[in-house]
C-alpha cells in the first residue's frame, strides 16, 4: 500500500501517479481558492519574466533570494529590468508566453459552467496584479471572470514602462501577526479569513485550498474537516504537510494539471 503523503514529498516525477479521485460529499455552496505560481500557471511569474528577457537577473534572483524580503527583491529586479532597456511590450509578451495548462483552464470552466452559483473561485497569490491580469486576459479568464477576487500584490506601469510592484501590506502598515512562517507582504491565512469575513452571506460549506508552496501551509492550516487541499506534489507545501502535520482538512495530491482537472470534475459532481 502507497503511502499518499510520502510519495507526495518524496516520489520521483510520477508520470503515471495512483488514480485515486474519490467523490466527495454534495454541498449547497463551496469555495475554490487556488494559489498562482505552479498551481494555477503551470510556472513561477517572478523567475519566468527574468528567465525570458534577462539571464544576469535570473541568477541575480537566486543570490539575493536568502537575504531580501521577497516582494522587495522582486521589486528591485523589475528596476534592474528596466535599466537593462526592457520595456513594458517585452514584459508583457513574457507574461503571454508562460505556460498554463490547457486542463487546468477547461477543468475550472468545466467546474463553473457545472457548477454556477454554487462554486466560488478565489486567487491568492504573492505574484501581483499586473502578472495576474496580463495572463488570464490573454487566457480569456477575465471574460466572463473566472475569479470573485484576486487577491495579490499591488503593481502598475509607470509611464517610463518600470513595472512598480509593492508589498500588500505596506512596511509603514500594521504588519502581520502570522507565526507560521507568511512572507512580511502578506499572510494568506490572514487574507482568506478576512475574503471569508467580506463574504459571510455566501455561507460556504466548504472551501477547497489548490496549491503548491510552503507559503500555502498557513491558509491550509485554517480550514476544517469539512474542507479539502489539493496539494501539489514534490513541493513545498507537500514538505510542510509531511513534516510539520496538524492539518484539519481533508489532503488529496496531484502533479500534472490534468490530475487537476479531474479533481475540478469530482468538485463539479457534489
Ligand atoms: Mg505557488
Ligand atoms: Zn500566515
Amino acid at each position: 500500500m502507497v503511502n499518499d503523503a510520502e510519495l507526495a514529498v518524496h516520489s520521483i516525477v510520477l508520470e503515471d501517479p495512483p488514480l485515486n479521485f474519490d467523490s466527495q460529499p454534495k454541498v449547497n455552496k463551496q469555495l475554490v481558492v487556488f494559489d498562482f505560481d505552479w498551481t494555477f500557471a503551470d510556472q513561477d511569474t517572478d523567475r519566468w519574466v527574468h528567465e525570458v528577457l534577462s539571464p544576469r537577473l535570473r541568477i541575480e534572483f537566486v543570490k539575493r533570494k536568502p537575504t531580501m524580503q521577497f516582494t522587495d527583491m522582486c521589486a528591485y529586479l523589475l528596476q534592474e529590468l528596466h535599466k537593462e532597456g526592457h520595456s513594458r511590450a517585452e514584459v508583457e509578451d513574457a507574461l503571454r508566453r508562460m505556460p498554463l495548462h490547457p486542463a487546468m483552464i477547461r477543468g475550472v470552466r468545466t467546474l463553473q459552467a457545472k457548477s454556477t452559483p454554487n462554486t466560488d473561485f478565489l486567487l491568492l497569490s504573492n505574484s501581483n496584479q499586473v502578472y495576474i491580469d496580463t495572463i488570464l486576459e490573454h487566457n480569456h479568464l477575465l471574460d466572463p471572470p473566472l475569479f470573485k477576487e484576486v487577491i495579490t500584490n499591488p503593481a502598475h506601469f509607470e509611464p517610463s514602462g518600470l513595472l512598480r510592484l509593492r508589498r500588500r501590506i505596506a512596511p509603514d502598515q500594521v504588519q502581520h501577526a502570522c507565526k507560521v512562517g507568511c512572507s512580511a507582504n502578506m499572510c494568506k491565512g490572514d487574507e482568506l479569513k478576512a475574503f471569508l469575513n467580506r463574504h459571510t452571506t455566501e455561507s460556504y460549506e466548504r472551501i477547497i485550498y489548490v496549491g503548491d508552496g510552503g507559503n500555502d501551509y498557513c491558509p491550509v492550516l485554517r480550514l476544517n474537516k469539512n474542507d479539502m487541499a489539493l496539494v501539489r506534489r514534490h513541493r513545498g507545501l507537500a514538505k510542510r504537510i509531511l513534516e510539520e502535520g496538524q492539518v484539519q482538512c481533508n489532503v488529496r495530491y496531484w502533479s500534472g494539471a490534468w490530475e487537476a482537472e479531474q479533481w475540478l470534475e469530482v468538485l463539479a459532481a457534489c
